[in-house]
């Protein structure tokens, strides 16, 4: 953590911009039957033979985003493809290809962006997607990245956030919470290195929460394990930002209200403890953390017992009438409304 990685350093401007995407691409072969031409011409080709296309982009950038003291670039470079897969899972869609851009200042050597690429390339290789495009430029300050999506899916398959209806069944995937503990985790090693250099973290009990947000992964398995449960969601999202805003997104989308039961919601025990030890309320941390990149969706009660049991999927509520809104019901059997809260509801 936080030592410079790269001792090695080769300048960029010895390879030319050409050289450089040359380079850095050099080993990604074309895996899918629709990439039909990849990097290496003004543009790519694909071919979705009457399929429906499925794009979504993302921008990442250094010092809002992400922050490399503590973020291996391997790490960063799997974590900015899987947050985009995400969004392509969350249509329930299978993703194919990606596109990826980058800028960085001249701190940065070759190396660094060999290593970026290594988790990239990890990304295409575990979610079986093509790399088929990008562009690498400079940036007067730190790094940004911009990286393309792209998915399949029969248009009959697609779940878009707005299909959910009154006594549907709130659904999530894992569980949350983690990336947002890990993220403090990370933050107090980080002041603590600045003080004294030599010390060491010792990472070892918050292994699963600093690797939920160092190297999160996208619910690949969960599109498909509803496939083989035969269940088509109604509507789905991606945990990005936190479960109160994915719901309310949901819920505006759908023009529906929900109940949301406190008592419900899946914790991991690291995010448990870790919660108490940084004396924070864990309720508030798994509805406003974010980063999860779990999957939320509805499903029709008459899907309930294909579910039922499933240690990978969680009912934490029903959908409602609008009129009803949006409410948490707590452990203390109380109804409060579902807020978007922010970072404040932290620093209470
Ligand atoms: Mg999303």
């Amino acid at each position: 953590m936080l030592e410079d990685k790269n001792p090695q350093r080769t300048t960029l401007e010895n390879l030319g911009e050409f050289g450089l995407i040359k380079h850095l691409t050099q080993n990604f072969k074309l895996n899918h039957d629709s990439s039909v031409l990849g990097i290496g011409d003004d543009a790519a080709v694909l071919d979705f033979k009457g399929k429906k296309t499925i794009i979504t982009t993302d921008m990442l950038v250094e010092g809002i985003h992400f922050d490399l003291s503590y973020m291996p670039l391997k790490h960063l470079g799997y974590k900015s493809v899987i947050v985009n897969l995400s969004d392509i899972y969350a249509m329930n869609a299978n993703a194919t290809q990606i596109t990826v851009s980058i800028a960085v200042s001249n701190r940065f050597p070759l190396e660094a962006l060999e290593e970026f690429y290594e988790g990239v390339a990890m990304a295409c290789k575990m979610y079986n997607v093509d790399l088929v495009g990008g562009d690498t430029t400079s940036s007067t300050t730190g790094m940004l990245i911009s990286i393309t999506a792209i998915g399949i899916a029969e248009e009959n398959e697609i779940v878009p956030r707005s299909g959910s209806k009154p006594n549907d069944l709130l659904v999530v995937s894992g569980d949350l919470g983690g990336a947002y503990l890990g993220l403090q985790v990370l933050e107090r090693e980080k002041e603590v290195f600045k003080v004294n250099p030599n010390n060491q973290p010792d990472l070892e009990p918050y292994s699963y929460i600093v690797e939920r947000q160092l190297k999160p992964e996208a619910r690949k398995d969960i599109v498909a394990l509803l496939q083989k449960l035969d269940v088509k969601p109604t509507a789905m999202i991606d945990i990005s930002d936190g479960l109160s805003s994915e719901i309310l997104h949901l819920c505006e989308q759908s023009s529906t209200g929900c109940n949301l039961f406190e008592d419900k919601i899946p914790l991991d025990p690291t995010v448990m403890s870790t919660s108490e030890e940084f004396k924070m309320d864990v309720t508030t941390i798994a509805l406003s953390g974010g980063e999860d990149y779990e999957l939320l969706f509805t499903i029709d009660q008459s899907d309930f017992p294909k579910i039922k049991g499933n240690p990978n999927l969680t009912v934490i509520g029903h959908i409602t009438d609008k009129g009803e809104g949006a409410h948490l019901i707590t452990r203390g059997d109380t109804k409060i409304p579902v807020s978007a809260q922010g970072w404040n509801s932290f620093n209470p």
